[in-house]
């Protein structure tokens, strides 16, 4: 069993490599963006109060996003765990590393994807465009203006994090810029 961090600011490409280790080593995904978004689709109270938030690019409060961790972690997983767009501040990853001490569990990678601004923000504007132009629905904020907080988040708030866990000896940092079959090949190098 694996648990892994993919971190990495948004656009990275941190979805698109998760569904690929899900897919090939049987782990389990767990992104708090999806399930933030899911907790709106269903019209929850939690999903309600959170839902201004994520659009405007901000991040919700550490209570909320490790709440739902707990939850997962609490179910286990066989082929261990992916953490997508978790821990994103230097609280959720205490929270994380106590959450994992509890269960026994131990943390093998944080990859860290490493991008430029510019690509992110193409990147994000082109996945709402696609998505406009194929009649599926466009996330409130994959547009220019929440793309630019969502970036300036990640900076002040979930860049800590790359000192941190590379200080614990736990970072590998991998080139985000190559083509997704080159970045899947160096996360298996990594991973062993
Ligand atoms: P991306 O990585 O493309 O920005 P995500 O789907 O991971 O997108 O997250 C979308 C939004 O959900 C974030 O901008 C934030 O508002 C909220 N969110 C997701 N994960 C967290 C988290 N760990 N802590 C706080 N907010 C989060």
């Amino acid at each position: 069993m694996t648990n892994i961090i993919l971190l990495g600011p948004p656009g990275a490409g941190k979805g698109t490599q998760a569904s690929y280790l899900v897919e090939t080593r049987n782990m389990t995904q767990l992104s708090t963006g999806d399930m933030l978004r899911e907790a709106q689709a269903n019209g929850s109270e939690m999903g309600k109060k959170v839902a201004e938030v994520i659009a405007r690019g901000e991040l919700v409060t550490d209570e909320i996003v490790i709440g739902l961790i707990r939850e997962k972690i609490a179910e286990g997983a066989e082929g261990g765990f992916i953490f997508d767009g978790f821990p994103r501040t230097l609280g959720q990853a205490d929270a994380l590393a106590a959450l994992l001490a509890e269960t026994g569990l131990k943390l093998d990678a944080v990859v860290e994807l490493q991008v430029n601004d510019e690509v992110l923000v193409k990147r994000i504007v082109n996945r709402a465009e696609e998505a406009r132009a194929a009649g599926k629905p466009v996330r409130a904020d994959d547009n220019e203006v929440s793309v630019r907080i969502r970036l300036t988040e990640y900076y002040k708030k979930t860049s800590p994090l790359i000192g941190y866990y590379y200080a614990k000896g736990e970072l590998k940092s991998v080139d985000g810029l190559q083509s997704m079959e080159e970045v899947q090949a160096e996360i298996a190098e990594v991973l062993g």
